[in-house]
């Protein structure tokens, strides 16, 4: 009987496709009109009956098991055959436990690495909320972890001048909207925030915004952190269209 098929799911798969001595991945790209080439082997790590040194030791229909069988790639599988005294079993079985431990390693930390997911909580916005008020904008900038924007392109100098004193002006605020904690100061912010919607207005721009939420996972902490993302766009009235929360789009007056 030969290397059933689950023996060899489970020694590929645990060897992360690559060859336990030499680190390769056990098969080469493929081109356009080849599949790729396999040069991956199972090994046995107790030979056959009558396979030379490393035969003997364990039971017959054990030999073919996944626990006995180390994936090597053809040249490694070569030089372990023909070194057998150096690749004795028991270097043989710490060879391959040792890689299996490296494989888990490498998946686990891929998985501690810290990303952005959207938060199932929340329906996540289609289109940017149209800001006429300083009060909504100033309470998505309090919630938001990080802050984006966008200005658009081509803007005469003094249009441009004004958008971007107004982003930074904005980014200010997001930097320090967790010291202001007097109603004092949080309602002053809104005011510098409404005065610019309505200097913008009269230039004929449009404030939309939204705020993503996203959770950072990973990173070594079990539990996800909210992480609102805010996006402030600026853009020229004549140009922007205007939509119900849903995405559909106003009809034009
Ligand atoms: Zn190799």
């Amino acid at each position: 009987m030969g290397v059933s098929e689950k023996s060899r799911k489970i020694l590929w798969v645990q060897a992360g496709g690559l060859c336990a001595i030499c680190k390769e991945q056990v098969i080469t790209p493929g081109t356009a009109s080849d599949d790729p080439s396999v040069f991956g082997e199972e090994a046995h790590i107790v030979a056959r009956s009558g396979g030379g040194p490393r035969a003997g030791g364990i039971a017959e229909d054990l030999i073919n098991h996944h626990a006995n069988l180390i994936l090597l790639c053809s040249k490694d599988h070569k030089r372990v055959d023909d070194q057998p005294n150096h690749f004795n079993v028991d270097r043989l079985r710490q060879i391959k436990a040792d890689h299996e431990l490296w494989v888990r390693s490498l998946l686990d930390a891929d998985k501690g690495r810290s990303r952005l997911v959207p938060d199932p909580a929340f329906a996540q916005p289609k289109v940017l909320k149209l800001i006429t008020r300083g009060n909504p904008l100033w309470n998505m900038v309090k919630e938001s972890a990080t802050f984006e924007y966008s200005i658009p392109d081509g803007l005469p100098d003094d249009d441009e001048d004004l958008i971007i004193e107004f982003i930074d002006m904005l980014k200010d605020f997001h930097n320090i909207a967790m010291d202001l904690d007097s109603v004092r100061q949080n309602r002053d912010a809104e005011k510098m925030i409404q005065s610019y919607i309505s200097r913008l207005a009269e230039r004929e721009f449009l404030v939309g915004a939204f705020v993503r939420h996203m959770l950072l996972t990973g990173g070594g902490s079990e539990v996800p952190t909210p992480w609102p993302m805010l996006r402030v766009e600026v853009q020229p009235a004549r140009l922007a269209e205007v939509a119900d929360e849903y995405g559909n789009p106003y009809p034009r007056q």
